[in-house]
């Protein structure tokens, strides 16, 4: 199978030998896999991962049990142990044991063939395209915020940061009915929002606007000091961004205002899948690119490019 694999100093597209599943397994072919951030930081070194990369995606079920072959699905990327206090508790992705598609000890969604443990699956509505599909797990990600921040009609929000999560994060607080802000540097990408009746902004423009909740998602170390600028006495910051740099605080102001601090990272497929469904929050306008997977190499080139929105690679 052709899979692009990184080998701890280079990604390139190569021939694999295929997986073999073990029990409870299927093989998943991709139709679209989308790149995300961490590829491109797992090239920086992050997770010392070496292996087939990518983790979005959505494809057929062509090997496994009779219920499942040729579904279109897309899959929970944490393959978690199924017996810890963590999985019995139902927070598999919290696993310790758990390793991680594409991230941590698991074949990525970058080939031909990708093994997923049957419980991971989940059936892709008709009514949602492929390259729509493949956004489910970073919009499962923004949900996420759903699962830990009571958000409410009257929550007032500013979310911090105009990059793919962070838009996805907008429109997810925006359809659960927030009051929210979201604070950028791009005018294009925060006029996604704007079409969809969303408020935006520039840091400069928020002033000393605060609220009592504060989504970090910039992917800047500097992210959390302003988040904690604009978050009222006793709200709570939600940080997004996987900075790999250690950064100096003043955990003062935390205390003073008792601000609560959330760290928020994968989430459920379900409340994910059924937003694309209902149409309640437009990720199309979030992709850049359409590569055929043959031109891998070059599409992760263009994923890194300053600016650059979601590149997906077809395998169709
Ligand atoms: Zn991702
Ligand atoms: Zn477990």
């Amino acid at each position: 199978m052709r899979a692009l694999y990184f080998d701890g100093s280079t990604a390139r597209l190569v021939e694999r030998p295929e997986p073999q599943p073990p029990d409870g397994w299927c093989i998943v072919r991709p139709r679209v896999a989308g790149i995300c951030n961490t590829d491109l930081e797992i090239l920086r070194g992050y997770m010392a991962f070496v292996g087939v990369l990518g983790h979005e995606l959505v494809g057929t079920v062509v090997r496994g049990p009779d219920a499942w072959i040729g579904k279109r699905v897309v899959a929970d990327i944490n393959f978690a142990c199924g017996h810890c206090s963590a999985c019995e508790r139902g927070l598999g992705r919290h696993c310790a044991l758990r390793t991680v598609m594409g991230i941590a000890g698991a074949q990525g969604a970058f080939a031909d063939s990708v093994p997923v443990p049957v419980c991971n699956l989940h059936e892709v509505p008709a009514s949602v395209t492929d390259e729509d599909a493949a956004f489910c797990e970073p919009l499962a990600a923004a949900f996420e915020i759903l699962e830990q921040v009571h958000v409410h009609a009257r929550t007032r929000a500013i979310v911090l940061g105009d990059g793919k999560l962070g838009l996805l994060v907008a429109q997810v607080l925006h359809a659960a009915g927030a009051d929210l802000i979201a604070v950028g540097k791009h005018p294009q990408k925060l006029a996604i929002l704007e079409r969809r009746g969303l408020c935006t902004c520039s840091l400069d423009a928020l002033g000393d606007r605060r609220a009592e909740l504060v989504v970090e998602a910039t992917g800047a170390a500097s992210g959390f000091e302003q988040a904690l600028r604009c978050v009222t006495p006793r709200g709570t910051i939600v940080l997004k961004s996987t900075v790999a740099d250690p950064i100096n605080l003043h955990l003062s102001r935390i205390v003073v205002d008792e601000v609560s601090v959330v760290g928020s990272r994968c989430g459920l497929f379900q409340p994910a899948l059924r937003a694309l469904a209902a149409g309640a929050v437009d990720v199309a306008s979030l992709v850049s690119h359409v590569i055929p997977f043959d031109r891998a190499e070059e599409a992760l080139r263009l994923a890194a490019e300053r600016g650059a929105m979601k590149v997906l690679l077809s395998m169709r």
